[in-house]
């Protein structure tokens, strides 16, 4: 796999499952634009990795769920480096809770995080790839929004719904030679799931095949993959990464 000359943008690239999306694809030969929205350290130390690989790294810090600091940061983006490649919308966050006590604060905050942040980050390549005629958008969903989960309905309806906006958009820009899938994880080993208490990782790892969480790098992987050449007939498709606990 070889990315040379491709410029790739991943949300939420700072830490976790995203930093080893773009170590990954700076390893490849990316550019990679590190987004973040609350840790310039963290996404320091990320791009300073990349580089230290051999890769190139710019940062992007913005919202995913505020439109107009997307619309303005995907700008910025195309009027430094001429072209976007690969999307991958990664950023995402959770507020779980059973529904009865679910505030309605906290389902909004999901949805306009992981989903409607998607939306406004391929709102913005969109068009450039059209016109390119190339490129790859990839979503980080979750075994969760094939699956459900008690106490993550907000969750799991986001990432439900980032399964069909991906289907939808492979449909449409299919002609255009923009290619739209998506990777859904298991539970991987990274700051969203490092509080669990030991109790819930006993039973999570009692139902997983594998017998282990995955690693981030797991997950870049596939996203890897996805955004070559060599997924170059692939569209419209979820890749599972999660040691066998729910089968497609
Ligand atoms: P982490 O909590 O480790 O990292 C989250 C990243 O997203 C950080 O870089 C953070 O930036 C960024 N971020 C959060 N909110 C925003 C926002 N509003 N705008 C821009 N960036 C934002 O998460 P993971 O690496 O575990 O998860 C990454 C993705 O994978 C998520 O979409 C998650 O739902 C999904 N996933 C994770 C699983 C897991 O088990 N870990 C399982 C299945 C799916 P900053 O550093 O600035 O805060």
């Amino acid at each position: 796999m070889d990315l040379t000359g491709k410029v790739a943008v991943v949300t939420g690239g700072s830490r976790g499952i995203g930093k080893a999306v773009c170590l990954r694809l700076g390893a490849l030969g990316a550019t990679v634009v590190i987004n973040y929205v609350s840790r310039p350290d963290a996404a320091q130390e990320t791009a300073a990795e990349v580089e230290k690989a051999g890769g190139k790294a710019t940062l992007a810090q913005f919202n995913v769920a505020d439109s107009a600091a997307v619309d303005a940061a995907f700008k910025e983006i195309l009027e430094t480096h001429g072209r976007i490649d690969v999307l991958v919308n990664n950023a995402g966050i959770t507020r779980d809770g059973l529904f009865m006590k679910m505030k309605e604060a906290d389902w909004d905050l999901v949805l306009d995080t992981n989903l409607k942040g998607a939306f406004n980050c391929i709102k913005a390549v969109n068009r450039p790839m059209m016109k390119q005629r190339s490129g790859a958008i990839i979503s980080i969903t979750s075994v969760i929004g094939f699956a459900g989960n008690a106490g993550q309905a907000n969750y799991s309806a986001a990432k439900a719904g980032l399964i069909g906006l991906t289907r939808s958009l492979a449909k449409e820009l299919a002609s255009r030679n923009i290619r739209v899938n998506g990777v859904a994880p298991g539970y991987i080993d990274t700051d969203m799931t490092k509080d669990l208490p030991e109790s819930v990782k006993e039973i999570i790892l009692s139902e997983i095949p594998l017998r282990s969480m995955g690693a981030a790098d797991d997950v870049a992987a596939a996203v890897a993959f996805l955004a070559s050449e060599d997924a170059r007939y692939i569209t419209g498709q979820f890749i599972h990464v999660n040691g066998g606990m729910y089968m497609a």
